[in-house]
């Protein structure tokens, strides 16, 4: 290969660059500018390309342009396939009509990473159908600031289950074939590493992290996909310690490369490598910046819409200043990914090879999952269900917004159209008065996210309802435009909501929010509380059988909700943070991270230890015995923690350890066991080594605790 090929395979344009525009936009739909894309591929050799260039474009659009694509590649000398990626992070949703299933953060609440697992296969198969061979998801990075306007794409704040998700999720993408078949895509674990605990919260600024708390709770859910085998890794645009990730030889060389053994590529995320002059300034220009990342171990960059990199990385090379090895490791390390992928056997894919995309079976996995994501929070004297009958006021700014439920990355990258592309699916209000008849359903708009302009028509309206449906939350966004200088929630929102109350009719909060807002100033107000996080095109429907009871919700949080803006506490938080320490603001959330109600009840018994001693190579075997003690079936997730009693790093309160999910019907128990490990209860000591140290430690599951100790 010349020097030019290589080159040229590290690079990564966006489609945007190659699309003929009117007034600055591309034209609808996307056609493109071929003397763009022919420089590209022809006297740049440009080895990867992404995104979608604005909104979301038709299945066969995609067809033809990944074709178009591949055609050109191909005549080059050397046949390299274009890698081509996309942002198909909760369903293929830059393709019109592909399934967009609940976000990150709701599919965690689920606690059911096999239908996870499952949604991230039909997102593979509805993505490949487009003939797009990679997709930059899971998000991997911990969900611990409540403000972070990405915090929605984690899979919230707890280490242990962003991993168990993170495991399920990438298996789910990249099936278990050593070639990836035309059904699986290739993954990208995002933002290797740090990126989603910036200290302001506001996304892209800075982040403090010791090393030791970067190994404890950012790294091991990265270290555990890598080993699964997870092909491609994204680069944190952030900075931490004074840092720009993109600069850490450290974090990409040493640790991603060195000690977790990744033999696939790392992406540099969108601009990072000019955001090192431009923004971080660790760098005079973009030839400095390119010498700067590239020496720290970014593979791929994504550009993205100009040759600068090609031009700036050839020089470097000849100058000396980056070595010819360096290039030759990323270029084998992207080659091997293209022919893993399987690119080189099938560069396009064949249109009759997805009969089901958009099919009934995946739309209904995605409201089977919904079902599961859905949280209640609060169900005073057992409001909910409603009866048959029940005379509802549905109102609040997303009680008739498709844009409200999906929230951003939907069909484009701030959620803005899909009120007008998700026409035919059913937001709240359409979905209760399905549900319960529309002769049932009165509606008001009540207030927008910013403005409270409707309050007296809900009112007026509420005077001939049983119940009211206050839909409330936040409009979508994602990444920087999504940043906020306050956690509460809007103010027209409070006032719709005090406004409410004041009429004396039972209120239910609908929160659709992609992080959880402060509410505690209206909380009293409501008598029942049900989270939908983002939960995506089923959304509507699961809200309306929730309330009518053909769903038992059985989601349980994925963070801890705050009640204060200054008391941004997780649940794993050291005991000098409880209010035993801190009697005046200890921790208090709104509810913690596991929080979840049903309409049945469980009751545990016989938590039971195989032994008091636990030794290593030799796990602990704990069961414990769920019984549905109510009078509906339902699901339950069994929660573990354990508490370090003593150790040399101050110790968490508790940290989830292991969790299952059971499906029971009424007066049914199941006896659910798990293996607890010296390794799953070790820590990263102050010299930044895993250990378990000797000691006491106490287990508690369903309310019941027991005690061990390791020697
Ligand atoms: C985001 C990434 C995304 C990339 C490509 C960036 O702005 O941080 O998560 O994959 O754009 O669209």
């Amino acid at each position: 290969m010349t020097l030019q090929e290589k080159v040229g395979q590290m690079t990564q344009i966006s489609i945007e660059a190659f699309l003929k525009t009117a007034n600055g936009v591309p034209v609808e739909p996307h056609v493109f500018d071929e003397a763009k894309l022919k420089t590209a591929i022809q006297k740049y050799k440009v080895g990867s390309m992404l995104n979608v260039g604005g909104d979301a474009q038709t299945l066969s659009l995609w067809q033809k342009r990944i074709e178009t694509i591949q055609k050109l590649a191909l005549q080059e000398r050397l046949k390299i396939p274009v890698l081509y990626g996309i942002d198909a992070i909760r369903g293929n949703n830059y393709t019109l009509e592909a399934v967009l299933f609940p976000q990150q953060i709701a599919q965690a609440a689920s606690f059911n990473v096999a239908m996870a697992a499952k949604a991230a296969e039909i997102a593979a198969y509805e993505t490949r159908a487009a003939f797009i061979p990679w997709n930059f998801s899971p998000v991997l990075d911990l969900g611990r600031h409540p403000a972070w306007p990405r915090i929605w794409e984690t899979y919230g704040e707890d280490p242990y289950l962003v991993k168990e998700m993170g495991n399920a999720v990438v298996k789910g993408y990249e099936g278990s074939a050593a070639i990836i078949d035309r059904y699986h895509v290739a993954s990208c674990l995002k933002h290797y590493m740090g990126y989603s605990m910036p200290l302001s919260g506001h996304d892209r600024t800075p982040a403090w992290i010791p090393e030791r708390e970067l190994r404890e709770y950012f790294l091991p859910q990265f270290a555990a996909a890598i080993k699964q085998g997870a092909k491609t890794v994204m680069v944190n645009s952030g900075e931490i310690n004074g840092v720009p990730v993109h600069a850490s030889k450290h974090l990409l060389t040493d640790i991603l490369k060195g000690e977790l053994g990744f033999k696939g590529f790392a992406v540099s995320d969108w601009q990072d490598i000019q955001y090192l002059y431009q923004r971080h300034k660790v760098a005079a220009d973009n030839k400095e910046a390119v010498m700067i990342a590239i020496n720290a171990g970014i593979d791929m960059s994504m550009v993205p819409t100009d040759f600068t990199f090609c031009d700036d990385l050839i020089a470097l090379v000849r100058e000396g200043k980056v070595s010819m090895s360096r290039i030759d490791d990323a270029v084998s390390r992207i080659l091997k990914v293209k022919y893993e992928t399987g690119l080189f056997e099938q560069p396009v894919g064949d249109a009759n090879d997805y009969p089901l995309f958009n099919s009934t079976e995946h739309n209904r996995l995605n409201y089977d999952l919904a079902a599961e994501c859905i949280t209640l929070l609060k169900n005073e004297a057992q409001l909910l269900p409603l009866r048959k009958g029940t005379k509802i006021l549905v109102t609040g700014p997303s009680a008739a917004s498709m844009r409200a439920l999906n929230g951003g990355w939907a069909r484009n990258w701030q959620g803005t159209n899909s009120d007008e592309t998700e026409r035919g699916k059913n937001t709240i209000l359409e979905a209760i008065a399905s549900v319960f008849g529309s002769e049932n359903v009165a509606y008001s708009g009540g207030s927008t996210f910013t403005e409270a302009s409707g309050i007296k028509d809900a009112v007026g309206k509420a005077s001939s309802a049983d119940v009211i449906v206050l839909c409330i939350g936040e409009d979508s966004y994602t990444e920087t435009p999504g940043n906020i200088d306050a956690l509460t929630i809007s103010a027209s929102q409070i006032e719709l909501a005090k406004a409410l109350a004041a009429t004396g009719k039972p209120v239910v909060y609908v929160l659709t929010e992609g992080r959880p807002r402060v509410i505690s100033e209206i909380e009293p107000f409501s008598k029942a509380v049900l989270h939908t996080y983002l939960l995506g095109n089923e959304g509507g429907n699961v809200v309306a059988d929730v309330l009518a009871g053909v769903i038992n919700p059985s989601g349980r949080l994925p963070y801890t909700y705050p009640r204060h803006t200054n008391s941004l506490t997780n649940y794993y938080h050291k005991h000098t943070e409880t209010s035993e320490f801190d009697p005046a603001a200890g921790y208090n959330p709104q509810w913690e991270f596991g929080h979840g109600l049903s309409y049945t009840s469980f009751v545990y018994s016989g938590l039971k230890l195989n032994s008091s001693e636990l030794k290593a190579g030799s796990p602990l075997r704990v069961s414990v015995t769920v019984t549905n003690n109510g009078k509906v079936a339902g699901k339950e997730t069994a929660l573990l923690f354990v508490s370090d009693l003593v150790a040399s790093i101050t110790p968490e309160v508790r940290r989830l350890r292991g969790f299952k999910k059971v499906d029971l019907k009424p007066g049914e128990s199941r006896e659910l066991t798990f293996n607890v490990t010296s390794e799953d209860i070790s820590f990263i000591n102050s010299d930044l080594q895993r250990v378990t140290e000797p000691g006491a430690f106490k287990l508690s599951v369903g309310g019941l605790n027991a005690s061990f100790n390791f020697q």
